[in-house]
């Protein structure tokens, strides 16, 4: 299986980083994809992917949370890591309403100009959308092209959002926030095909049931997995095939 979206190389992780692996991989998730948030976490970002080589994959881009004052030069020392080397997506990027409004042009602005990269680059944008599903929809739409793809990241939409971001082409990233009892996402995942569903755990973040709470790890995607095999009434197996399949479509492995 493949983590599509993990924070790996994050100090909550410095103690155990190698255990985390081994425990992932001891639960069949043999890849690790890790979005970027801004330029205080490139190099550890960057070390983690050395220290896997095999296994970690880094993304570049810059956070909705982190575009402030200074996000004119965040976005430069983004670009200028995405002109002198290869990442596999673009992010993570998007807008978040749910934290703080007042830099809402700016998100447009930061949203807009990494898709325009992900174009540029060939490569897929994994999109962030807090309390703003049908605003980064109706973007991407605005600017999408046949080339275009990714993956609404955490995934907590309505219906209606899940087939406009199917319609679209792009995936809906599936984690710990559907094993949750009053995220309504169970409902919503059992009416969509998993053509359209890769797996992720936002680690440390969004902790699945039964560990809701504590910090989250790759290893506990088993549980999003067993949720998503639940509510469609089909096998843990199958659930772990076709996300993975669609996940090395997307991002060509
Ligand atoms: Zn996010
Ligand atoms: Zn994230």
């Amino acid at each position: 299986m493949i983590d599509t979206h993990c924070h790996l190389y994050l100090d909550d992780f410095n103690d155990d980083r190698p255990a985390i692996i081994e425990r992932a991989n001891a639960e069949g998730v043999g890849r690790f994809y890790l979005p970027a948030i801004d330029s205080n976490i490139i190099d550890s970002m960057l070390q983690m992917e050395k220290d896997y080589p095999e296994q970690c994959f880094a993304m570049m881009g810059l956070h909705p949370c982190s575009v402030k004052e200074n996000y004119e030069e965040e976005l430069q020392i983004a670009e200028g890591w995405l002109a002198r080397r290869k990442f596999v997506a673009i992010g993570e990027t998007g807008l978040d309403f749910y934290w703080d409004k007042t830099y809402t042009l700016q998100q447009y602005d930061a949203f807009k100009r990494q898709i325009s990269w992900a174009k540029k680059y060939k490569v897929p944008v994994v999109i962030h959308s807090r309390q703003s599903t049908q605003e980064c929809i109706d973007t991407i739409k605005e600017m999408h092209d046949a080339d275009l793809n990714g993956i609404f990241h955490c995934f907590g939409g309505s219906m209606e959002e899940a087939q406009q971001i199917i319609d679209l082409g792009f995936y809906l990233g599936i984690g710990g926030v559907i094993t949750y009892k009053n995220s309504g996402l169970a409902a919503v995942i059992e009416k969509l095909p998993l053509s359209n569903i890769v797996l992720e755990t936002d680690a440390p973040y969004l902790t699945p049931v039964p560990f809701r709470g504590k910090r989250n790890e790759s290893a506990y995607l088993k549980y999003v997995v067993q949720k998503i095999a639940t509510v469609k009434n089909i096998s843990v197996e199958e659930v772990a095939e076709i996300t993975t399949l669609n996940a090395q479509q997307l991002f060509k492995v």
